[in-house]
């Protein structure tokens, strides 16, 4: 059985920095949906992982409100944690690469979920998400038992992120970077995509070859990097107080 610690290592107090930061960074980026939607961050080594609370919402998450929940589904869990941890949990199960997970009903990736639209390399974004990117169907209802989660994971599989028909996305990443990144780059592939499904006459797509390289220059993980820093300065600008977090000023893992 997971036990979650009384109190967070250093290692998982600054995560839960970068959690916070990536919430706030996901509020700019147009997820908010009262206090629905998730981002979570697993901890190298350890049986548990850091989730947004569930009374939260994106736009006012502090490092306090990010919360230390098991990896073990048949765990107890904080009576904090969000209903949809199940998940999380899922999709850490399936995917020992996947180091964090970004679910949101974010407007545009959710009516272009409601699609049959395939997505196109319309942009750099859609660029990376061609050919990877499947829809989950079994329900469009909130992910609340494991069943109904492991369905999610499948429909994610190997890949970078899932479409939840109408009712929202899952964006995975190997870092808490490549997780934040990756959902503002779906959400603006697919709202580019359906401004230009409006076109009459059609639109022209990135070629194949531009594609790969545009997956090799533009999403390598240097670059990744930077368009983090880019989100933290973003969310250090909007927010002033966020360079006031910082490890040791609160480490209560609940
Ligand atoms: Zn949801």
């Amino acid at each position: 059985m997971t036990a979650v610690p009384e109190t967070l290592p250093p290692i998982a107090q600054r995560l839960r920095i970068q959690v916070a930061i990536a919430a706030r960074s996901l509020s700019l980026g147009g997820h908010d949906d009262f206090n629905q939607g998730q981002v979570s961050a697993r901890i190298p080594g350890a049986d548990y992982f850091l989730i947004k609370s569930a009374v939260t919402g994106f736009d006012e998450c502090t490092p306090e409100d990010v919360i230390a929940v098991p990896l073990d589904h048949k765990a107890p869990a904080s009576p904090m944690a969000p209903p949809e941890l199940p998940l999380h949990q899922a999709v850490y199960e399936a995917r020992p690469d996947v180091h964090a997970v970004v679910h949101s009903h974010s407007p545009y990736a959710l009516v272009f979920g409601a699609s049959n639209l395939e997505l196109r390399p319309v942009s750099h974004d859609g660029a990376y998400f061609e050919g990877c990117l499947e829809r989950f169907t079994m329900t469009s209802n909130t992910i609340l038992d494991m069943e109904t989660a492991r369905g999610v994971a499948r429909a994610l599989g190997g890949n970078p992120a899932a479409l939840l028909r109408n009712h929202g996305s899952v964006v995975v990443g190997k870092s808490i970077r490549h997780a934040t990144v990756h959902a503002h780059t779906l959400e603006r592939a697919c709202r580019l995509q359906l401004i230009a499904e409006q076109i009459p006459g059609g639109y022209h797509t990135s070629t194949p070859t531009d594609v790969m390289a545009k997956r090799e220059f533009i999403y390598d993980d240097l670059s990744v990097r930077s368009y983090w820093d880019y989100c933290v300065s973003q969310v250090r600008r909007r927010w002033t107080e966020v360079s006031s977090w910082t490890v040791g000023s609160s480490s209560r893992a609940a």
